[in-house]
Order: structure tokens, then C-alpha cells, then sequence
């Protein structure tokens, strides 16, 4: 591999997207990361991104897509904070197409950089529930991505076979922050713990048998 190709890593301000950004790093890519701002109730997201970045010394664009929010509410609590967070709270939380809508710009922002190569966190279990995080769907997406640019680019989720707990084991083998990053669905000042994406968090760690430096306002499960 040309060591200083260039990639594109769509930053959540989670541990996945987190470890991916390392790993890639750590594979010899030459980092550019990307985060969005659209319209979501954890806005500690963005700036978990941004800490991530800064850690891995890698530039980070975030892109205001925050009228998105217009168009999700009364459909994902995610978004809207006059939706009850329960029952929907014990479940992963679906915003139509949103992946689909940050590998677009990312696509867009590779191409701007000459980049080739997009890639997202996207792990195991998130193909059961989000259809746009499934292979069949990036790989098509690949497909209309090269027809819009006239260029080979590749979309890649290279976490996407693998469980949680053993993305944690990779990141913590390569030095990922992982108190640096954010994972719950509310904007407190700590963890919530109790929510779905609190919950994934923990069992994660707890599987891994990895210490979790998270601060938790609750420690139930
Ligand atoms: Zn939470």
C-alpha cells in the first residue's frame, strides 16, 4: 500500500469510529476525519470527535447538516426532545438514511481532497438494525459513488464483522482514548448508563474484559 494514501473516517465520537480512525492510522493512512452535526440531542458527540482527532493529530471537518433535524422530528427522539426517550429508550435509536447522508458528503469531501477511500465504523451488530450500515447497502453505495465521481472510490466498514467487544481489545491494543469518547444518547454531563448505546458501551468493555474508564450516572444495567 502506498504509504500515504489518503482516507476519510466518518467520526461518530464513539468507540468504533474511534478505534477505526487509530487503526487506520496505524495501517499507514494519511487520516482526514469527518463529523456531522444534524440536529442531535448528544452534541457532546461533535466534540468527543473533535477530542479524537486532536489526540490522533488528524484534521477534522464538521459538517452543519443541523436542519436535518427539521425533517426528523416526530420521528426519532434522537433529534427531537419532545418525544419521550421511553419506550424507544431501551432501543437503538433509527434516523432514516443517515448514514446514507454523511457517505454522501463524505464522498463529496473525499473527492475535494483526492481521496479514494472512505471509511465508517460501522460494527456487527448494527446491520440487524440499521439497514444503511449493511454491506449489501455500502457496497451499492460504492457503485453510484464511483458513477458520481469517475473515480474508483472505495467504501469500506472494515469493523463490520466484528462484535463490539473485540473492537474495544484492537483500540485498546492501539492506544485509543476510549474516555475520550461519547456513546450515550442524552447530553449529560456523564454517561447515562442506562440507555441502549450505554448499555452496547459497557457489556462491550465487560466482554472484553477491558477496564471501562466511562463515568456512569448509573451503574444498573
Ligand atoms: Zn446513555
Amino acid at each position: 500500500m502506498n504509504l500515504k494514501e489518503k482516507c476519510v473516517v466518518v467520526l461518530s465520537g464513539g468507540p468504533d469510529s474511534a478505534t477505526l480512525a487509530y487503526w487506520a492510522k496505524d495501517q499507514g493512512y494519511d487520516v482526514s476525519g469527518l463529523t456531522f452535526n444534524y440536529g442531535q440531542i448528544p452534541m457532546k458527540e461533535i466534540e468527543h470527535a473533535k477530542k479524537i482527532a486532536t489526540e490522533l493529530d488528524i484534521p477534522i471537518q464538521i459538517i452543519d447538516l443541523s436542519s436535518l433535524k427539521e425533517i426528523f422530528k416526530g420521528v426519532t427522539s434522537l433529534v427531537d426532545e419532545n418525544m419521550q426517550m421511553t419506550p424507544a429508550f431501551s432501543q437503538p435509536i433509527i434516523v432514516p438514511f443517515r448514514n446514507a447522508i454523511f457517505l454522501s458528503v463524505a464522498v463529496a469531501y473525499a473527492n475535494s481532497i483526492n481521496s479514494t477511500r472512505i471509511l465508517y465504523g460501522a460494527q456487527r451488530s448494527d446491520a440487524q438494525f440499521y439497514p444503511d450500515c449493511r454491506k449489501e447497502f455500502y457496497k451499492s453505495f460504492e457503485k453510484t459513488a464511483r458513477l458520481g465521481t469517475d473515480t474508483q472510490i472505495i467504501i469500506d466498514a472494515p469493523f463490520s464483522d466484528i462484535p463490539k467487544s473485540e473492537i474495544i481489545k484492537l483500540g485498546t491494543k492501539l492506544g485509543v482514548p476510549y474516555s475520550l469518547t461519547w456513546s450515550c444518547y442524552l447530553n449529560k454531563e456523564t454517561h447515562c448508563g442506562q440507555c441502549e448505546s450505554c448499555r452496547n458501551r459497557k457489556n462491550a468493555f465487560i466482554e472484553a474484559g477491558i477496564n471501562d474508564p466511562t463515568k456512569y450516572l448509573s451503574q444498573s444495567t
